[in-house]
């Protein structure tokens, strides 16, 4: 396609959403002209990029947020954690897809076996634990989850968690190895150059400031070279707003009424990191454990094994800071800015009604790295403050929407956000975040090509087998699905 002619799609933002997208885009109809636009110099910069993420494969295997406690003491209801765990399932299929068809290089590239593990402190949540595990072990894709209150079980399992432990309080883990560190960063750049090869142009240093809809139905946007300070106007009958924590300034620009009344809640982060190989060396695990009182889900503190670039690192945090950016290279005027008359009782009655909220990130903020490093010694009691250096993660932009009983809700999920005749689609919020991104994606695509949707249900199935269906209904499917993208990612 030559640069003057307009293409049929436009995806802003080059993270691991608008990478998904235009994949599949290009698999299932080819010949679609696509142009991708993304303000910063390279593409994975953001969120996705793997210093700014966590890099767990989100499958509900050890992360507590998304199995809560029972009221009752009863089993708590696994239906949420399995349903993460299916959404990630179609992420395994698709990068599995991926790889046998060469569009991603080797799979050690992006994904590696990381044992998940929860870990809890305390008669109560021990309790709870237990009860958890209960719930899920005979879940088809919980399949091999093991549970331990016995401290030598869980040294074997983690070193690291257990040395230097005194004391006589009640602790407990579970622990399945078929969790997964993932790289979403080189996902999302091996994609994009893959998309390049196929005639997708991707241009970066590139800001959309302006989105405008025609009288003809198509969408005008403006781009602005970060660079030269050049405008250019581009035209197309869809465009994906993959602009992460900005997307919602995108989406109130473009004037469709679907995106009245959202707000963006911004969540800093910050991590510990280390290099010392020593220590590397003796965890193999991402340890999850219960949020303090007040936390967001999302800022659960956790002690990982990270592999970017074939190098292994641990990771503790995200610690949660406040900050007014909508993403790490935003501006302090992002919430501002994104204040409107129909979205001010919905961020009133979010400040106003998640005190222990506000409170915990007031109490995060001042913290210094010393007392930072406490929570770390609750994980590790070995822990040496220089072995650890504090460094800045990605930004989270939670969304907030109208609620008719309270005003407005916080919502820790993501949500796809589209126009009544589809040609604007666009993605609020964060968590599971980029673990998730096939699942959020096909909702783009039934959402905003109603009209091909059906005749792409063949070529979807070849590219993941269980679409349309539940692998968790059927253990042996299950059991097969999971042994063949075990194989073809080389994972366990
Ligand atoms: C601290 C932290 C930990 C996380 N941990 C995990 C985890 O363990 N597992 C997991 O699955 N997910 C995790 N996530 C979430 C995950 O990182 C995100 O959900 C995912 O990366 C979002 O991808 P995206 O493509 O929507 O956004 P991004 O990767 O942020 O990409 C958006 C892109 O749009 C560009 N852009 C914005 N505005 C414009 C504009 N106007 N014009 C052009 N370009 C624009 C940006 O520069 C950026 O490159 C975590 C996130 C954070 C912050």
């Amino acid at each position: 396609m030559s640069k003057s002619e307009n293409p049929d799609v436009i995806l802003i933002g080059a993270g691991i959403m608008s990478a998904t997208l235009g994949t599949f885009l290009k698999l299932l109809s080819p010949n679609l002209n696509i142009e991708v636009f993304e303000r910063l110099d390279r593409v994975a910069l953001e969120s996705s990029n793997p210093w700014n993420n966590a890099g767990t494969g989100h499958a509900a295997l050890c992360e507590l947020n998304y199995m809560p406690d029972s009221k009752d003491g009863s089993l708590p209801n696994p239906a949420k954690a399995v349903a993460i765990n299916e959404q990630f399932q179609l992420s395994r299929q698709f990068w599995s897809y991926l790889v046998e068809t060469k569009i991603l290089g080797s799979p050690e590239t992006f994904i590696n076996s990381t044992p998940h593990m929860t870990f809890v402190r305390g008669a109560k949540d021990v309790d709870y634990l237990q009860r958890r595990f209960e719930a899920l072990k005979d879940q088809p894709l919980f399949a091999g989850m093991q549970f331990s209150k016995d401290p030598k079980v869980i040294a074997k399992w983690a070193p690291l968690l257990i040395e230097g432990r005194t004391g006589d309080e009640p602790i407990a883990a579970t622990f399945i190895d078929s969790g997964t560190d993932v790289d979403f960063g080189s996902i999302t750049t091996q994609l994009f150059k893959n998309l390049e090869k196929s005639g997708v142009s991707v241009s970066t240093s590139s800001e959309v400031q302006g989105l405008n809809r025609l009288k003809d139905g198509t969408w005008e946007i403006t781009v602005r070279d970060t660079n030269t300070g050049q405008r250019t106007y581009r035209k197309a009958k869809f465009v994906f707003v993959g602009a992460g924590g900005w997307a919602l300034k995108l989406l109130q620009k473009s004037g469709i009424g679907e995106a009245k009344g959202y707000g963006t809640f911004p969540v800093g982060g910050q991590w510990l990191r280390t290099d010392n190989q020593a220590l590397v060396a003796k965890h193999q695990a991402k340890v999850y454990s219960q949020a303090s009182v007040g936390a967001p889900p999302m800022s659960v503190p956790h002690l990982d094994t990270r592999v970017v670039d074939g190098k292994a690192s641990l990771l503790f945090g995200p610690y949660a800071t406040a900050n007014p950016k909508f993403l790490k290279n935003g501006s302090i005027f992002d919430l501002p800015a994104s204040l409107r008359p129909a979205n001010l009782i919905p961020y009133l009655a979010v400040g106003l009604g998640n005190f222990p909220l506000i409170k915990y990130l007031v109490g995060e903020l001042v913290k210094t790295k010393e007392k930072k490093f406490e929570s770390l010694l609750e994980f590790m009691p070995n822990a040496k403050s220089e072995d650890w250096r504090l460094l800045d993660a990605g930004q989270r932009a939670q969304v907030i929407k109208k609620d008719r009983k309270k005003g407005g809700v916080l919502q820790f999920g993501t949500e796809v956000i589209t126009s009544a005749d589809g040609s604007i689609s666009g993605l609020l919020g964060a968590s599971p975040g980029a673990s998730t991104a096939v699942y959020v994606m096909l909702q783009v695509l039934e959402r905003s090509f109603a009209n091909e949707f059906d005749g792409w249900q063949a070529k979807l199935k070849q590219i993941i087998p269980s679409f349309g269906s539940k692998l968790s209904a059927d253990p042996a499917v299950a059991a097969a699905s999971l042994a063949a993208t075990a194989k073809t990612l080389k994972i366990k």
